[in-house]
């Protein structure tokens, strides 16, 4: 893909790289000559592809500057890649996962997701202790950037602690019970003053967002006490906007969880900042058209739904089709989310199966409404000049066979090309 003034040049260059760089090196790359230049990045002129400008591919070539799309330049640069034959998109997003928050092979997951083009992510729920470790590995060019919650807000005996009480039956990190779980798993808050105690815990944990837990809080006041709820409980609703405004005080996003359409009524009256689920309930046109104005985005999970309380197939998909027909009506962003691992692709195919988007519409909602619904502050999800220069060259056209999606043939990262081993050698995560 690289011409030939990228040639043999290249070798010498890797071997000036830091001692921290060539570290990383090893974990991205093996046969390919690089990863990244070291360190330094290097400007390019991307020649020849098809680039999506939200509806149709169209020819385009594109310079990166300093890391950024530019459409001219009269600098030096490094090389020209070819991208004939190939079509450009943005980079993809998952916005709903628990991937990537500790356990065993950080690198292969790592690996695992810059090769599917998953370049952004949103942990919505971890335990901050067990994701230290993969901290140091992300968040930079040449890797994913991921963006964690920590533990979610929750009511005693509430929804998320239940899965939390199972995984610390055979936690992936030796040691762990299910006392540990408490404050680093979830935050219990069942009303103002135990908010205000919790919060400076919260608060040093350092999360990128506030995750907060809603489950059938039109029958708050059946379900707190009652043991049968265990697990099918979440936050007092009253208490939502006391936390919301704490938060955004604290200048952190709120995503909430929420599984019915009261639910999801009471996240957006609190002023939440993105509803993680689409919920197993059908929203009105006025909740669509609140959620826009408040510009809150929705994250689709349509995999993740896997305790659906009786509920068939066929009902869940009625509701997911009527609900996003609804926000999409009102211009609400719709994102992508797995609630899992990858493979993210599935996700979006199960989506188009319910035939409410067209394919230009689906592109749109993985390359450019998820990557901005897990950074909104970033310049991501974009191919105009002043973007970060992040992209996916794609060996065919995705709005002719949508599989193309998942045939990656460049992948550039804030200026970086990334070289990634291949898929048999890698070893894909055991789960
Ligand atoms: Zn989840």
């Amino acid at each position: 893909m690289l011409d030939s003034s990228d040639g043999d040049g290249r070798a010498s260059r890797i071997s000036g790289m830091s001692v921290c760089a060539a570290a990383f090196l090893v974990l991205l790359v093996a046969a390919g000559p690089v990863l990244s230049h070291g360190g330094v990045r290097h400007d390019f002129r991307l020649a020849g592809g098809q680039w999506f400008d939200g509806e149709k591919f169209s020819p385009r070539t594109v310079y990166t500057v300093a890391g950024s799309f530019q459409d001219a330049w009269d600098g030096p640069v490094e090389a020209t890649l070819d991208l004939s034959g190939k079509y450009v998109v943005a980079p993809y997003g998952d916005a709903h996962t628990h991937d990537l928050a500790g356990g065993a092979n950080a690198e292969g997951r790592i690996r695992e997701r810059l090769r599917s083009g998953n370049f952004y992510i949103q942990n919505t729920n971890n335990i901050p202790k067990w994701t230290e470790p993969f901290r140091a590995l992300l968040n930079r060019p040449e890797s994913v950037d991921v963006s964690y919650a920590n533990g979610g807000l929750t009511a005693m005996g509430a929804h998320p602690i239940q899965i939390y009480d199972r995984v610390a039956e055979r936690p992936p990190v030796p040691g762990w019970t299910k006392a540990d779980m408490p404050d680093q798993a979830y935050f219990v808050v069942d009303d103002a003053a135990a908010l205000d105690a919790k919060w400076p815990l919260i608060l040093a944990g350092k999360p990128d967002f506030l995750k907060v837990y809603l489950e059938h809080s039109e029958e708050f006041s059946k379900r707190r006490s009652d043991p049968s709820f265990f697990g099918k409980r979440g936050l007092d609703p009253a208490l939502l906007p006391v936390i919301v405004k704490r938060a955004h005080a604290a200048h952190l996003r709120v995503v909430a969880h929420a599984r019915t359409a009261e639910d999801f009524r009471n996240a957006l009256a609190a002023g939440v900042d993105q509803l993680a689920h689409l919920p197993l309930g059908l929203l009105t046109e006025s909740d669509a058209k609140r959620a826009a104005t408040a510009k809150v985005s929705v994250v689709t999970t349509t995999l993740g739904h896997w305790d659906r309380e009786g509920m068939s197939d066929a009902a869940v998909d009625d509701f997911h089709r009527k609900n996003l027909a609804l926000l999409a009506a009102a211009g609400v962003p719709v994102a992508f989310g797995v609630d899992g691992h990858p493979p993210l692709l599935a996700e979006v195919e199960n989506v188009r199966r319910l035939k409410v988007f067209d394919d230009a519409a689906l592109v749109r909602m993985l390359t450019q409404s998820t990557p901005r619904a897990i950074f909104p502050s970033r310049k991501i999800g974009c191919l105009a000049a002043g973007c970060e220069a992040s992209f996916l060259a794609l060996d065919g056209n995705p709005l002719e066979d949508f599989s193309n999606l998942g045939k990656i043939a460049v992948r550039m990262k804030q200026g970086f090309v990334l070289r990634l081993e291949p898929a048999e050698a890698a070893g894909r995560p055991a789960h």
